[in-house]
């Protein structure tokens, strides 16, 4: 956890998360901020807001990492490295889903990071 300088870019790349969980990769935020800052910079504030805990990633299922803000609603327990991800095949949105899966512990392993991208239909395209 490091403490994070509220500078110009870093409040343009932080009013694009929503507390809805919504995830956005580096690649649109490089192409809407473009005019704004370099790519090197949108990935050294992303790296840094990661490092501060006020986004997370994960991967989605066409290998983009996307980045979606911390919901203390969604992530009450903190435990933020154990909720799945979904993935609209329609609306091709993917956010964070408000429920915790729970890792097996298994003899001689140890889990450092687990990702789960479930894929379907989002609540708002039924
Ligand atoms: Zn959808
Ligand atoms: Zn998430």
């Amino acid at each position: 956890m490091s403490i994070i300088r509220k500078t110009k870019p870093v409040q343009l790349i932080l009013k694009q998360f929503n507390n809805k969980g919504d995830a956005i990769s580096a690649i649109e935020l490089i192409e809407k901020f473009k005019k704004n800052m370099d790519k090197t910079t949108v990935y050294r504030i992303l790296d840094r807001l990661e490092d501060a805990e006020i986004i997370h990633s994960f991967i989605d299922q066409d290998g983009l990492k996307r980045y979606a803000k911390d919901n203390k609603k969604i992530h009450s327990n903190n435990d933020l490295k154990h909720h799945p991800h979904f993935l609209c095949e329609d609306c091709g949105i993917s956010s964070c889903l408000p429920v915790t899966i729970s890792i097996p512990s298994i003899p001689d392993y140890t889990i450092k990071r687990a990702e789960h991208l479930f894929t379907g239909i989002c609540k708002d395209c039924v």
